[in-house]
Formats: C-alpha cells, sequence, structure tokens
C-alpha cells in the first residue's frame, strides 16, 4: 500500500475512534456544572451549587482531553465504570486572581460563584476540579459524582425569551469556535445601539490575524440582553446602575479593570444560544475590560475622545487574547491589583510569558532565530525612564492619552533602533514583572497599548486555539 494512503487510513480510524468516544458518553447536549469558590490566600474550598442540563455541544467532538495545558485550573471528567478520563479543560477563574491580591493575603474570606461547562454525559460521571500547585503541577482540590438521569439535575429550559442575532454563521457549533456576545448597560432603547456595537466587534475580529486567515473556522453571535439601566456601575464614583449581566468599573478596586461577579445571571442568559467564548460589551465610554482564560472578556463600546476611537480595538483584542486564548499580559508598568501573580523561580503556563530558568529550553525556541541571543537586549533602561515619568500623570484627567502619545512615539523609535526588533527572542519585562520575566517580541498586542499585531509566538497560540475548537 502506498505510504499517503496508509496514512489517510490510520487518520480515518484515528478520527472515527475520536468520535466513538464523544457518542460511547456523551450526548450532544451540555452539563452545566455550578459551584462556590471560597477562601483566602491561604486556603480555598469549593462547593457544590447545582448542575443543569443546557442546549447542545457547541464544543469539539474529537478534541475531549486538553493537550494545551493552559489555565490555573483543570475540569477532569471521568466515566465512573471504567475511571477512564473522557473529558478535561484548562480554564482560569476570578477566584484565582482575587487570591493573589491584598483582600486576600489579609486573610479576609470571599466567595465567587464559577461554572464549568462540558459535554452531558449517558451515565454517572466523576466531575474532579484540580488546581496548579507552586510547581505548576495539578493537584485536585474537588470532587463530585453527577448522575445525568438524576433529579439533582436542573432541566428548566433557560434564555427562550431573548433575540439571538446571526452575526456570522459557517456551520455546526461543534466543528467551528463559536463566539457569543453579550451587552450589558444597554436599555431596550438602546438595543439598535447594541447591534452595531456587535457588528462592529465582529469586523475588527474578521480584519485582525490570525482570525481573519481563520473566519471559516468561526460562528459569532450575539443575544440581545436588556439591562434597567443605562451603563454600567463605577464604585469609585459612587455611579450605580441597575443591568443584566452586573459588570463593574473597579473590579479588585483596580481603576479599569472591568468584571461581572454575577455568574449564574451570566451563564443563564448564555445558555440561550451555543457558545465556547463570550465577550461582554459595556455600554459604556470609560476606558476599560478585562479578560480571564475561558470565562469572558469585557470591554467599553464607546471613547471619551473620538481621536482614541482605535482603542475599542485594542480592547476588543487585547483581552480576547486573554480569554480565548490565555495570553499573559506581557506589560509591566500599569498599576494593578496583584501581588504574587507569578510566583518567582517558575514557569508561567502562558504561552507568550517565561522566566527563562532554562533559555536553551524555552518554549518558544522554535520561533527564535539562532543568531539571537537569549535574553534579548532592547531600549529597556531608556523605556523604562519614560514610563516612570508616565506614571506620575492622573490617567483620570483629560489629555492624558495625548500626552501618553507623544512619549510613546519616541519610545517606538527607541524600539525600531535596536539589533533584534521584529524578531522572536526573550525580551526581558513582562507579567507585571520588570525583572525576571520575558516576552517574545519587543512589543505586541498584549505588551503596549497600540494596534501592533500579536507576536508570532501569541498568534500561533491563538491558531492552536482555534484548531483545537474547529476540530
Ligand atoms: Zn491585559
Amino acid at each position: 500500500m502506498k505510504p499517503f494512503l496508509t496514512l489517510l487510513i490510520v487518520l480515518s480510524i484515528i478520527t472515527a475512534a475520536q468520535s466513538q468516544t464523544f457518542d460511547r458518553f456523551f450526548e450532544n447536549k451540555t452539563l452545566r456544572v455550578d459551584y462556590f469558590h471560597t477562601g483566602t490566600a491561604s486556603k480555598e474550598l469549593v462547593g457544590l451549587d447545582q448542575a443543569y442540563e443546557e442546549g447542545v455541544w457547541a464544543g469539539s467532538r474529537k478534541n475531549l482531553i486538553d493537550t494545551l495545558n493552559r489555565g490555573k485550573y483543570l475540569v477532569k471528567i471521568f466515566d465512573t465504570e471504567t475511571n477512564q478520563l473522557i473529558y478535561s479543560r484548562g480554564f482560569s477563574s476570578i477566584y484565582g486572581e482575587w487570591e493573589t491580591t491584598q483582600e486576600a493575603q489579609d486573610e479576609k474570606v470571599r466567595s465567587f460563584h464559577e461554572s464549568v461547562l462540558v459535554p452531558f454525559p449517558k451515565k454517572s460521571v466523576q466531575v474532579v476540579l484540580a488546581k496548579r500547585d507552586k510547581w505548576m503541577h495539578f493537584q485536585d482540590i474537588f470532587s463530585t459524582v453527577i448522575d445525568p438521569d438524576s433529579r439533582f439535575v436542573n432541566r428548566e429550559k433557560r434564555g427562550r425569551s431573548f433575540k439571538i442575532i446571526n452575526l456570522l454563521e459557517n456551520g455546526l457549533p461543534h466543528k467551528k469556535v463559536d463566539f457569543l456576545l453579550l451587552g450589558d448597560g444597554y436599555t431596550e432603547n438602546e438595543m439598535g445601539k447594541f447591534r452595531k456595537d456587535a457588528e462592529r466587534w465582529k469586523d475588527v475580529i474578521l480584519r485582525t490575524s490570525p482570525f481573519k486567515e481563520n473566519a471559516g473556522k468561526l460562528n459569532i453571535r450575539a443575544i440581545e440582553v436588556i439591562s434597567e439601566d443605562s451603563g454600567i456601575d463605577e464604585p469609585r464614583k459612587n455611579l450605580w446602575r441597575n443591568t443584566a449581566l452586573g459588570t463593574s468599573y473597579n473590579s479588585f478596586d483596580s481603576p479599569r479593570y472591568v468584571l461581572t461577579y454575577e455568574n449564574r445571571a451570566m451563564r443563564d442568559i448564555a445558555a440561550a444560544a451555543p457558545y465556547d467564548f463570550i465577550y461582554i460589551m459595556t455600554n459604556a465610554k470609560r476606558y476599560g475590560g478585562g479578560g480571564i482564560y475561558q470565562l469572558y472578556a469585557t470591554g467599553m463600546t464607546g471613547v471619551e475622545n473620538p481621536d482614541f476611537e482605535w482603542h475599542l480595538e485594542y480592547m476588543i483584542t487585547h483581552e480576547f487574547g486573554h480569554s480565548f486564548a490565555g495570553l499573559g499580559d506581557e506589560y509591566y508598568s500599569s498599576s494593578i491589583s496583584y501581588l504574587d501573580f507569578y510566583p518567582s523561580g517558575v514557569e508561567p503556563w502562558e504561552a507568550n510569558v517565561t522566566a527563562l530558568l532554562d533559555p536553551a529550553a524555552l518554549k518558544w525556541k522554535p520561533f527564535v532565530e539562532e543568531s539571537t541571543p537569549l535574553p534579548t537586549a532592547w531600549s529597556k533602561v531608556f523605556h523604562d525612564s519614560l514610563e516612570a515619568v508616565r506614571r506620575t500623570w492622573d490617567r483620570s484627567k483629560p489629555g492624558y492619552y495625548e500626552k501618553w502619545a507623544k512619549l510613546r512615539a519616541q519610545q517606538l523609535a527607541a524600539m525600531a533602533a535596536t539589533d533584534f526588533y521584529g524578531k522572536v527572542g526573550a525580551f526581558e519585562g513582562a507579567g507585571y514583572s520588570a525583572n525576571g520575566l520575558y516576552r517574545p517580541a519587543i512589543d505586541c498586542r498584549m505588551f503596549s497599548l497600540s494596534l501592533l499585531p500579536y507576536d508570532p509566538v501569541c498568534s500561533a497560540a491563538i491558531e492552536q486555539m482555534i484548531k483545537f475548537y474547529a476540530e
């Protein structure tokens, strides 16, 4: 037999075996498991809330076991009869970030509501949550058995009254990456604006590489979510709006971090459409957003100064880099609330941040030319001297972004004059740390507030994710 033909037959046998695995263990529905995640920086407890039967399974039927190894947590599903691992997925959570804040270090106990979505099992399964220890190994922290036929699985139909807009339809949910747009802080009268904002989101994604080249593997849907009030909460300004999803500025008391803690409300609404990844568009103009791997991303849909309309495009793609591909922040000079986000001496799990503990084993080595030294020199001293100036300015004052643009032009010129501009290496300064953490390129959509493309390492991490969900 010709080798090519043999390969084809082997490949089709593997594919058949994988879809048999899905059909053997799962139905084309979704099991949502809700729980409370409680604790402090030093202790944590997971308590089951409720299990739900939801609509069709939007994830891959082929790639059931997570091979990407991203996220701080991991959900594992075992068939209870055979103890076989039949599904796994890495993810991150608000709790996982919160436990690195001062509040958690001060041993103040808080609870966050979370969900994991897995394919709906045909028989009893063991659901296990695991968390990375300081050596990055997953250790089990919670386990429960769920019988899908029992009365302990809630089968109410949720989200039936919502109107769904199909912005891009390329095929069945399990064969495509399914993006779901939810609006927050849009009143009934503002649904026209929401539809326009959703169209812009789609346009931005479809003109950004590598989404652009993979457009045929994506579905994009939006749900028309009506809020009582227009806008979202701004606690530091004592502005409170009653919105459907509960998004708010000042998450972790940080000025521009936008999250919602109302996970159950969000999941109940999202259940109206099949989805793999959620983006929450806030009906707000002040700069702010957020993104957590496999949870959701958020971002404002307006700007205070029309000269900075491009901030919207930056926000959509930067925050989606976090929530979709688990990319880390490459910047290190902004104010953040984390104390010990990346413990020293440990290699981060993010594809685009490294501690460079062993340059010979650099995880993005295939992207590095032999002549590029590791670590890689860049205009860091000059860059940091200007950042020190910027940090003395008040970002909430008018004129801030205009002043920053001038300063940034100087930084860019200095970068462009370095030997390894445009190359992949290991440039010091990443993950909120000026020292000891390195990023793949001198600049990237995950480093500076700019419309520069994702660097080649970030781009590859996004493509891997698209492929994983669209097979
Ligand atoms: Zn970021």
